[in-house]
């Protein structure tokens, strides 16, 4: 065991490897306020990589309704029960999420998965990362059936007639689309006992290398968020690539220029921006201001990272949904989730502009620049003042090329009277 060095839980914390870290980081942000759980993201990967005999079950992108959902099912239900038997009432957060860069959510003070399995006293064998392997029955069913309402407490089509109000509603639920975090000390390359796992210098995409790898499926029990997937037909596993030749820029489709991933680039409700970070030497991320990634999550920190007590510093984020309770977000999400919402409910002006990034491109965005336009808005939302400009936006990619430009104010067309027909 090596000591790295991780900033989402404010500390250092044992890892099976050494500490090595790449240029830049593949990143996402997804704003969970804005999923409808159309599939479309999941359908653009299957249809793109997962559409062959042996991978009916594999969803390398997947949506899943919580809180009783998952996929494969109730996988964060039970490593959060497995962390909790290995040190009881310890897994707990101290400080506060208070800017401080070193410990932006505070610290850490309980087990992750790599520290939980050299306790896991009582273990059938030793282990570099507590985990456990889904049945065949949990794999079956990506959210099916998982946000059909059937009554309250256990009254059949009985349902609450409150009227609901924010900051939380009684009766709630939300859709949590996942991909591979392509974590910075990733859990399956950690379990993997024939080093077939490995993490790419240029962009830290994690990808298995399918001529070394057996088939033991020691990644699909390490990871935290079951994402390597096994395939009965060739005997070995698989996962999220990140779609790395559109990363690249060496796709036909992307004319070199790097691209986002085909269920970022396909997402109907555009909840999705994804990028790639900076990352300094020690592994942290260099200052990139006005990189969107950057701004969201390091000075805006309005996205955070998915159970990010599990310890592989995942490179997803979410902005939370504002209407859950919080304990159960901050489970989720860690102790950042109130200022998050905060300030996604109520958004400054460089916050709105930045929003208005997502999904207007496939290319993927290095930069940003917003020039100011006048006030066409204000109102008081939850007691605080919240003013809107017309401002532009305007979208930068590798080489500094301009990618587009946007406005806060939507434009308006009018079609001219006249026959239009209907296509069939
Ligand atoms: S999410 Fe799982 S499969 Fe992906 S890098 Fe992290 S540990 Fe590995
Ligand atoms: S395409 Fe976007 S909106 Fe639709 S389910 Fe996927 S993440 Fe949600």
């Amino acid at each position: 065991m090596s000591n790295v060095r991780n900033w989402q839980l404010g500390r250092e914390m044992e890892y099976p490897h050494e500490e090595h870290h790449p240029q830049r980081q593949f990143a996402f942000v997804f704003n969970i306020n804005r999923c409808i759980s159309c599939h479309t993201c999941s359908m653009a990967c299957k249809s793109t990589w997962t559409f062959s005999r042996g991978q009916e079950t594999m969803w390398w992108n997947n949506v899943e309704s919580k809180p009783y959902g998952g996929y494969p099912r109730n996988w964060d239900v039970k490593l959060l029960e497995q962390l909790g038997k290995v040190d009881p009432d310890n897994q707990r957060w101290s400080g506060e999420a208070n800017g401080d860069p070193q410990k932006p959510y505070g610290t850490f003070e309980g087990n992750t998965i790599f520290e939980a399995a050299k306790k896991n006293i009582g273990s059938t064998a030793a282990r570099r990362v507590l985990g456990y392997l889904p049945t065949d029955e949990e794999w079956r069913t990506p959210n099916l059936y998982e946000d059909t309402a059937v009554g309250e407490k256990g009254h059949p089509m009985k349902f609450t007639r409150a009227v609901e109000e924010l900051p939380t509603h009684s009766t709630w639920f939300f859709y949590l689309a996942r991909i591979c975090n392509h974590c910075t000390y990733p859990a399956c390359l950690a379990a993997c006992p024939r080093n077939a796992i490995y993490k790419r210098p240029e962009d830290g995409i994690v990808l298995i290398d399918q001529e070394r790898c057996r088939g033991y499926r020691k990644c699909v029990e390490g990871c935290p968020y079951k994402k390597p997937m096994y395939r009965s037909t060739t005997r070995v596993t698989e996962k999220c690539i990140a779609c790395y030749p559109r990363i690249e820029g060496t796709d036909p489709e992307t004319e070199g220029q790097p691209m986002e991933t085909r269920c970022m680039a396909s997402c109907i409700g555009q909840i999705r921006l994804q990028g790639l970070a900076k990352i300094a030497e020690d592994g942290s991320w260099a200052e990139d201001r006005y990189n969107p990634l950057y701004y969201l999550i390091k000075v805006a920190k309005v996205a955070l990272p998915l159970y990010p007590q599990f310890g592989t510093e995942p490179n997803g984020y979410y902005i939370p949904p504002r209407w859950v309770p919080r304990p159960y977000l901050r489970q989720m999400f860690g102790p950042g989730v109130d200022e998050a919402i905060e300030r996604y409910m109520v958004p400054d002006r460089e916050l709105q502009a930045v929003l208005q990034l997502f999904r207007r491109s496939n290319r993927i965005i290095f930069k940003y620049k917003i020039e100011n336009g006048p006030k066409v808005f204000e109102t008081e939302i939850h007691g605080k003042q919240f003013t809107q400009f017309d401002d532009t936006i305007i979208a930068f990619g590798k080489d500094g090329q301009e990618l587009f430009r946007t406005k806060m104010n939507e434009p308006v067309h009018v079609r001219p009277a006249g026959i239009h027909q209907n296509s069939i």
